[in-house]
C-alpha cells in the first residue's frame, strides 16, 4: 500500500491525493481494526473471558468492572467534559526543598517532558510528595490537567489538604468515597477506584502507593488508571513493586532515586529479637516503658486485629494505651489522641503502615515474622519512626519467633537505601 500511495502521491500532488485515497486509508484502516478488536472485549478492563459477560437484551455486558457502571463489550467509556486551566505559579513550600530533592524533582520533570513515565524511589519521609509539586506546575502551565490518585481515602483528604497549601490559587477537588458530587477542579486528588470516572483525562497522572491494597495486583484497577492518563504517569512508591521494576528493565518508564531525608540522617534500621510469644510480651513492654521514660510514643504493632484484644488488656496494665484497626468506628478521635500525646502506646494493625506522621514515634512489631508483614509493608512500618528534624532517629524492634524472609528483605533494602544516600548518623540533636 506504501508503495501505491508514493506513486500516486507524485502523479497527482499532495491535496488531490489526500482526496482521493481517503476511502481506501478507511477501508485499511477498518480491516486493521477487525484484525486487532476481539468479538467480547470489554474496553475498559480489557477482559475477554466470555464466562465474564452478562448479556441484557441483545448486548453483552463486562462483569469484572461492573461496580465502575455497566459497560457494553466493544464499547470505549465516555470521556468526560473537564475544565483546563492554563496557570503559571509556583508552590508555596513550607520548607524549601533540599538540594537532592530539587535534583530528583528537576530530573523527574525532565523525564516526563520526554514524553515518557518515570518512577519516583523514595525512602518513606524522604518527601516524594514535594518532587512532584514541579512537575505539577509544569502542566499546568500549559494548560494540561493533571490528577493526583492514591489507594486509599483517607490519603487522598490528607493529600488534597496539602496541595491546597501548595497551591492557595488553585480550586482542588478531592473524589473519594462520601466526596463525589463535584468531580472537577484544577487539580483532581482522588482514589484510585474513581478514577473509572476519568477515561482519556489526564495528560498528567500522579500514583502513589501504587504498591499498596486495593490498587496493587488489581488489573482492573490498574487498566482503568493506564485509560485514564493519556499523556505521561509519575508513579510514587517507597517499595515498588517487581511489575514497576520489570517495566524499568525492559526501559518502558525511568526511575530516580530519593533515599536521603530532609534530615539527612539515615532510616530506622529495625532490630530483631527472636523468643517466644511470652518472651515478646515482656520484651515489648520492657521497650516501651523505656520509651514511655524518655517522653517517646510507641506504635505497636501486631499481626491481628484478634491479637489486639489481649494485648490491649496486659498493656493497658502499665501505660495509657488505645487500639486502631480497620474495624474500628472512631478512627479519627482515636488518632487525634495520640497526636495530642493523651495514648503511650498505639496497638495497630497494618492499618497504620503508611500515611500518618508522629513526631518522635517509635515502632514494636509484635511476631514481626507472621506472613500479614510483607517486606513492603514492614519497610512502611519501620519507615514511621524518625521522620522529624527535632527527633531524627527513630528506634525499630521486630519480635520474632522463627526466621523471617520479609523481615530480612526489608532489612536489607533499608541497609541498601541508606548506603545509596550516603546519610550518616549525627548527634541526635541535629538540624536541619
Ligand atoms: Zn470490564
Amino acid at each position: 500500500m506504501a508503495v501505491f500511495f508514493c506513486s500516486f502521491f507524485h502523479q497527482t500532488g499532495p491535496l488531490l491525493c489526500f482526496f482521493r485515497m481517503w476511502p481506501i486509508f478507511f477501508v485499511q484502516m477498518d480491516m486493521d481494526m477487525n484484525e486487532n478488536s476481539h468479538p467480547l472485549e470489554c474496553l475498559r478492563c480489557h477482559n475477554r473471558d466470555p464466562e465474564q459477560f452478562f448479556y441484557s437484551g441483545n448486548k453483552a455486558y463486562c462483569r469484572k468492572c461492573l461496580d465502575f457502571g455497566p459497560l457494553e463489550a466493544g464499547t470505549l467509556p465516555k470521556k468526560p467534559e473537564l475544565h483546563h486551566t492554563v496557570w503559571k505559579g509556583s508552590p508555596v513550600l513550607e520548607f524549601e526543598l533540599t538540594p537532592s530533592q530539587k535534583e530528583v524533582s528537576a530530573k523527574a520533570l525532565e523525564i516526563l517532558q520526554s514524553g515518557r513515565d518515570v518512577l519516583v524511589y523514595a525512602a518513606a519521609g524522604a518527601g516524594k510528595t514535594e518532587i512532584s509539586l514541579e512537575s505539577i506546575c509544569a502542566y499546568l502551565a500549559q494548560g494540561k490537567k493533571v490528577c493526583f490518585a492514591i489507594s486509599r481515602r483517607q490519603v487522598v483528604m490528607e493529600i488534597a489538604a496539602r496541595l491546597r497549601k501548595n497551591f492557595p490559587d488553585l480550586e482542588i477537588v478531592e473524589v473519594c468515597q462520601g466526596f463525589t458530587k463535584k468531580t472537577d477542579a484544577d487539580l483532581i486528588v482522588c482514589t484510585t477506584h474513581q478514577l473509572y470516572r476519568y477515561p482519556f483525562c489526564f495528560d498528567l497522572l500522579i500514583l502513589d502507593e501504587l504498591d499498596a491494597f486495593p490498587y496493587c495486583g488489581n488489573p482492573v484497577l490498574e487498566a482503568i488508571a493506564r485509560q485514564s492518563c493519556i499523556g505521561q504517569r509519575m508513579l510514587l512508591s517507597a517499595t515498588p513493586d517487581k511489575q514497576s521494576l520489570q517495566a524499568i528493565e525492559r526501559k518502558e518508564m525511568e526511575m530516580v532515586n530519593l533515599f536521603l531525608r530532609p534530615h539527612k540522617q539515615p532510616l530506622c534500621v529495625p532490630t530483631v529479637h527472636t523468643g517466644s510469644t511470652l518472651r515478646q510480651v515482656v520484651e515489648a513492654l520492657l521497650v516501651c516503658k523505656r520509651h514511655i521514660r524518655n517522653h517517646k510514643q510507641v506504635l505497636l504493632f501486631v499481626p491481628r486485629i484478634a491479637d489486639t484484644c489481649w494485648m490491649k488488656w496486659i498493656v493497658g496494665l502499665f501505660f495509657r494505651c488505645e487500639v486502631i484497626h480497620s474495624k474500628s468506628t472512631d478512627k479519627d478521635a482515636i488518632m487525634q489522641r495520640f497526636h495530642e500525646k493523651k495514648t503511650e502506646v498505639l496497638l495497630c494493625t497494618t492499618l497504620l503502615e503508611r500515611g500518618i506522621t508522629v513526631p518522635s514515634v517509635q515502632v514494636i512489631v509484635f511476631h514481626a515474622d507472621h506472613p500479614v508483614f510483607t517486606s513492603a509493608s514492614l519497610i512502611q512500618i519501620f519507615g514511621r519512626a524518625g521522620r522529624s528534624f527535632k527527633d531524627p532517629h527513630g528506634e525499630g524492634l521486630a519480635l520474632v519467633s522463627g526466621p523471617s524472609p520479609a523481615l530480612n528483605e526489608c532489612i536489607r533494602q533499608l541497609k541498601f537505601m541508606n548506603a545509596a544516600s550516603g546519610a550518616r548518623r549525627s548527634e541526635p540533636d541535629a538540624k536541619p
